[in-house]
């Protein structure tokens, strides 16, 4: 690991002033959980490391009229056991739950979760200068490709491995960012970028900018909303493919549905072409298998992944009977 400077700033305005003067190569440290693996592995190399760590006015929920705000510091396991989360977003509740093991889950924040890097194992491996890092080629393309995307690939076939950025986008989440020059927000789903838009970065942070809460729309009574992962192992695993669904239920309907797929795209999928086939149909499991099948044909797998293809199919159709039976 190369050696770096530790700047923590005491509060946010502290944080955005260091970070408008430059200072070099920066690194945001929240729990660690994978920015470590990554400075240890040399994939990352910054000169000052910023813990936001003391900046405890970002961690926690906040329940408000319209709106549940969710500080970016505010630690997986704090999301998973919140009474509100359990409540009302049985979805995100899965999704948090998904994550790891209990240990990481205590340390790991929702903030470093939708900004975490991919885990291609070209891009992790310092012996390899693939085009994510800089190189000339997309190694995954004529080697092994068994987990990355079948959609959006091309320049870079990565796959976004957050499992909470899919369940906040079925909820219509945004984020809040904030710089020295003031704050901003945006949709969570406008958040993350595909490698055709920036090759080197997956989302659309720009120097000097902190992620600092997500914001989550009250859900209305008739909202469902459920999270489905399939992992290879059974113990902790990242995502072969999930699918984060919500929708307003009327008798076997599901009306303004959201599908939204993790672990075959460089940015959460949304499969909107699947939500317009069920929207406001009788809801049967063979029909939903089959338009989930009729949808993912606009997806591209590569040598040693299409195997993805009949996961999120057998997933999606899960999903929508889950909806209609809770
Ligand atoms: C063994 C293991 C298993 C895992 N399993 C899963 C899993 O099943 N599902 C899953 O989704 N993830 C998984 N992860 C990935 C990830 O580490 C965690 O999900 C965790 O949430 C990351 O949060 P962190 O606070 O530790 O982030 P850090 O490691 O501190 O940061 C991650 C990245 O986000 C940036 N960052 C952090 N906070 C901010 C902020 N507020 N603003 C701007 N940038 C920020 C950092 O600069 C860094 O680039 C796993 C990781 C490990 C090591
Ligand atoms: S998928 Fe992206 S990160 Fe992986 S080898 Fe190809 S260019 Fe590199």
């Amino acid at each position: 690991m190369r050696p770096f400077s530790l700047v923590q700033p005491p509060t946010l305005s502290d944080l955005v002033s260091f970070l408008a003067r430059g200072n070099g190569q920066i690194a945001l440290l929240a729990g660690g959980t994978d920015l470590y693996s990554l400075l240890k592995d040399e994939i990352v190399k910054p000169e000052v490391m910023v813990d936001l760590s003391p900046l405890k006015e970002l961690a926690g929920l906040k329940q408000e009229k319209d709106f549940l705000r969710i500080g970016a510091l505010t630690t997986i396991n704090d999301l998973a056991s919140s009474p509100i989360i359990q409540k009302n977003f049985p979805g995100l509740k899965q999704a948090a739950q998904s994550i790891g093991s209990p240990q990481l889950r205590n340390v790991g924040t929702i903030g470093g979760n939708l900004c975490q890097r991919p885990r291609c194992w070209y891009f992790r491996d310092p012996l390899f200068l693939c085009r994510k890092k800089g190189g000339a080629r997309c190694f995954a393309v004529q080697g092994r490709n068994k987990y990355h995307a079948i959609f959006g690939g091309g320049i870079c076939n990565i796959v976004h491995p957050s499992d909470l950025a899919p369940a906040l986008i079925s909820l219509e989440a945004r984020v809040k960012i904030v710089s020295s020059g003031g704050e901003k927000e945006m949709a969570l789903s406008d958040f993350f970028s595909p490698p055709s838009v920036s090759l080197r970065q997956e989302n659309k942070l720009q120097p000097g900018e902190v992620l600092t809460e997500i914001i989550v729309p009250n859900p209305s009574p008739r909202l469902k909303s459920t999270y489905l992962k399939f992992t290879e192992r059974g113990s902790w695993d990242f995502a072969v493919v999930s699918v984060a669904a919500t929708a307003e239920i009327q008798g076997r309907s599901l009306l303004k549905p959201h599908f939204v797929l993790g672990g075959v795209a460089p940015i959460p999928w949304r499969l909107t072409n699947f939500e317009k086939m069920i929207e406001g149909q009788n809801i049967q499991e063979k029909m939903v298998a089959a338009a989930a099948l009729e949808a993912l044909k606009e997806s591209r797998p590569m040598s040693e992944n299409a195997y993805k293809i009949d996961l999120a199919a057998v997933l999606l159709a899960r999903a929508a009977m889950s909806l209609i039976s809770r």
